[in-house]
């Protein structure tokens, strides 16, 4: 029996759910791992996690399909960028099975808490992984929790389904070249506070981030990748070592080829010459596939499809997606995991 929440009109808002995961790495290896409803940390006021930033996270969602059950998008996909991102902060890595095991348990205990089919709401799910206890020097954290919680959500970007605008950061960066882009870790998001607060405030959605180095092509928005469809039919997204990797961007990747037959490039995008796309979008586990209506750079107001109306191959690769995120639509092998 599913709790009595408002499903159609959830936000992405943190909400106390009864059961998390947690683990501790402790001695050089991982305990078995517990669901608890206990939802506080205790760690080392010196924990590296807190003052050096060593850690790192991920996103994935339950969805709820027509039948009833429950089921995974592609996690297998986390876990191992996970162990990526756990490899570039020197942290201990949480092998695929513990990560996919910990992500179903908490599926199936907040089982109640997975939105019905048909509200276009989802349990998303945030596996944790921080560098705890008790030294001050710049050095790897002696022990490690991975802890994984969950909560009802709504869209990510407000109305849904609908163009939204964006703005291009030029006087912010997100990564260095050669820093931690392609690592799902907080301090990237530390550093994208002022330039979404400044990007929210005058009305845009999010901010569009460039290559650090020059400023001349797109590399991603703060919490999603970007993707276009050119003139000519091929579906295009940024190619550059401090973009982080999303599981949905080479999902849409696949599917534009295999399902809707589109050729496609991973490629640089500059933002001087947009006028070959036609439409755009940003696309992450949050945003599912977002269509960007307009761009604001510098002075230039550039409009790909529309501003008021998702443009078509967006809106197919939206449901594409979408059906087999929620059993809608056959799968490709190994993309769905269920949990009941
Ligand atoms: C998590 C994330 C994405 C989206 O990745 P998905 O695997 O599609 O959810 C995109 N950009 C950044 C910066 C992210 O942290």
């Amino acid at each position: 029996m599913t709790v009595d929440l408002d499903w159609n009109n959830l936000g992405f808002d943190y909400m106390k759910l009864p059961f998390r995961y947690i683990s501790h790495f402790k001695d050089g290896k991982w305990d078995d791992g517990e669901l608890t409803d206990d939802a506080t940390l205790h760690i080392s006021e010196s924990s590296p996690s807190l003052h050096y930033g060593q850690q790192g996270f991920e996103g994935l969602k339950a969805y709820r399909t027509k039948d009833g059950h429950i089921q995974l998008f592609r996690p297998d996909q986390n876990a191992a960028r996970l162990q990526k991102t756990a490899e570039r902060l020197m942290m201990a890595p949480v092998p695929t099975e513990k990560f996919v095991d910990a992500v179903v348990q908490v599926a199936k205990a907040n089982e109640d808490y997975v939105p019905p089919y048909g509200t276009g709401a989802t349990l998303y799910i945030r596996p944790l992984l921080i560098g705890v206890g008790p030294v001050i020097g710049v050095q790897p954290a002696p022990e490690y929790i991975f802890t994984v919680f969950a909560m009802p959500v709504g869209p990510y970007f407000k109305g849904g389904f609908k163009p939204t605008n964006f703005v291009v950061s030029y006087d912010y960066d997100r990564a260095a070249p050669h820093g931690t882009g392609a690592a799902k870790v907080g301090g990237n998001y530390a550093a994208s506070l002022i330039p979404g607060q400044n990007a929210h405030h005058t009305g845009y959605s999010d901010v569009i981030y460039l290559d650090p180095a020059t400023h001349t092509t797109i590399e991603e928005v703060g919490s999603a990748n970007f993707f276009g469809i050119t003139k000519d039919g091929t579906f295009v997204t940024p190619k550059s070592p401090s973009i982080l990797p999303s599981i949905t961007k080479y999902s849409l990747l696949w599917l534009a080829e295999h399902r809707l037959g589109l050729k496609v490039a991973e490629t640089t995008i500059k933002i001087d010459e947009l006028d070959d796309i036609a439409e755009a979008g940003a696309c992450g586990t949050a945003a599912v596939v977002a269509p960007i209506g307009a761009i604001d750079i510098k002075d230039k107001h550039h409009v790909f499809y529309s501003e008021t109306e998702a443009g078509p191959i967006t809106t197919k690769l939206y449901e594409e997606l979408t059906g087999i995120q929620f059993g809608d639509v056959e799968a490709p092998e190994g993309w769905i995991v269920k949990v009941d």
